[in-house]
């Protein structure tokens, strides 16, 4: 490949100057389809795309070219003014989340999205607190924080707002005891992600649907990770038979763009002055949106296909999945090994919550990555089994 960034002191320098909050030891220079290659130029086949990031694949030619055609014409204006790109990016969110007269609005990230559904719950319900599930995670930023569970990373920067109660992951029966009068919203995914892959178990977003409705909560389903096609439909509600009446989006919208959104049913929005960003929506990651919709649009009914495909191929590992959502239960003490032995071989996994191997995939995948993947994975695991 050529021409790598020269980067000897990248791992001094960031130690001496960059705020150790990340653990890593290995820098990626460039990335084409479900590739990325080191500064050694080392290749690898990347089964984690940035986190759920990179859903069209790294520098998908069509998300490239719409990026530059808009960096040429406008980077930046503010929401003062109609923003080209965000009207119509409103308009094809809308539609594919099937929130019919529902209206969206733009975030810059997972968490932002999520405070911003956190405001938009209080302030159409006039109620104050919230409920989550334990192991949800929903963000960094103080509020989509309160409503994250993992205590560790929660603790330390309490007291949050807002008031928080986690109930058990699929326990109907402890939600409808947690969910009261002062109750504005209940966030869930449909898959936990961070948590390992944990598939909501059938029927569950139904129960969900009901508690909330007798009592007055908005149901807020994020699909920061879920969203964007990753299960097999734009959404993973649209498995079930329910609608939300908050979605949070982010991750895969805009292959890599930092962008989030929020989609909410049919009279719940936001009103003048009650919610704003300065650099959220605007015309270069709209672009980015709309032509990674392009793309998926064309690929989203073989992604279900694909993530069978991969969890028949991990079948003697009891792999969780949904979608290009897979987790491999390997343990705590394993994964770390897993995860150096695939990198050793070529293929980038992560290690998620409770020693689960995850893999998320470009949507774009073909069938011989999977393949590949799976025969370098399923190595990893039998050789550390040894
Ligand atoms: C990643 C993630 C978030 C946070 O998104 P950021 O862009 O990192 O702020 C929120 N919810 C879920 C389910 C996520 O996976």
């Amino acid at each position: 490949m050529g021409n790598y960034q020269n980067s000897v002191n990248t791992k001094d320098l960031d130690s001496r100057y960059f705020m150790q909050a990340f653990g890593r030891d290995q820098k990626i220079v460039k990335g084409e389809g479900s590739y990325v290659w080191d500064e050694s130029g080392k290749k690898y086949l990347d089964c984690v795309a940035g986190i759920a990031v990179c859903s069209t694949g790294h520098c998908h030619p069509k998300v490239v070219e719409a990026v530059c055609r808009q960096a040429k014409e406008l980077i930046h204006i503010s929401n003062l003014f109609y923003v080209p790109n965000q009207a119509e990016l409103a308009e094809k969110m809308v539609e594919i989340s099937g929130l019919k007269g529902g209206r969206a609005f733009f975030s810059n990230s997972g968490a932002e999205a999520n405070e911003g559904a956190i405001k938009l719950a209080r302030i159409i319900t006039g109620k104050k607190k919230f409920v989550a599930f334990v192991d949800g995670f929903h963000g960094r930023t103080c509020g989509s924080l309160a409503v994250t569970y993992k205590p560790a990373i929660r603790e330390p920067f309490e007291p949050l707002e807002p008031e928080c109660t986690f109930v058990e992951y699929g326990d109907l029966k402890a939600l409808k005891e947690a969910v009261d009068d002062d109750t504005a919203g209940v966030f869930v995914e449909g898959v936990q992600g961070e948590a390992g892959i944990v598939p909501a178990p059938e029927g569950f977003y139904e129960g969900v649907r009901k508690i909330c409705d007798e009592k007055g909560a908005l149901m807020i389903c994020d699909e920061v990770q879920t969203g964007m096609g990753r299960t097999g439909k734009w959404f993973f509600y649209q498995n079930t038979s329910v609608t939300p009446d908050i979605v949070t989006i982010a991750k895969g919208i805009a292959s890599g763009l930092p962008m989030g959104a929020l989609v909410a049913a049919e009279g719940i929005s936001f009103k003048a002055s009650e919610h704003g960003s300065t650099f959220a929506g605007g015309p270069l990651v709209c672009a980015a949106a709309l032509s990674t919709i392009d793309i998926i649009e064309e690929i989203l009914p073989s992604v279900s296909e694909k993530g069978d495909r991969f969890a028949k191929g991990l079948s003697a590992h009891n792999p969780r999945f949904c979608g290009l959502m897979i987790g491999i239960p390997v343990g705590e003490e394993k994964c770390k090994d897993v995860y150096e032995e695939c990198r050793r071989n070529g293929v980038i996994v992560n290690c998620a919550s409770h020693g689960t191997i995850r893999l998320v995939p470009p949507l774009t995948i073909s069938d011989e990555e999977i393949d590949k993947a799976v025969e370098v994975i399923n190595a990893a695991i039998d050789k550390t089994d040894l």
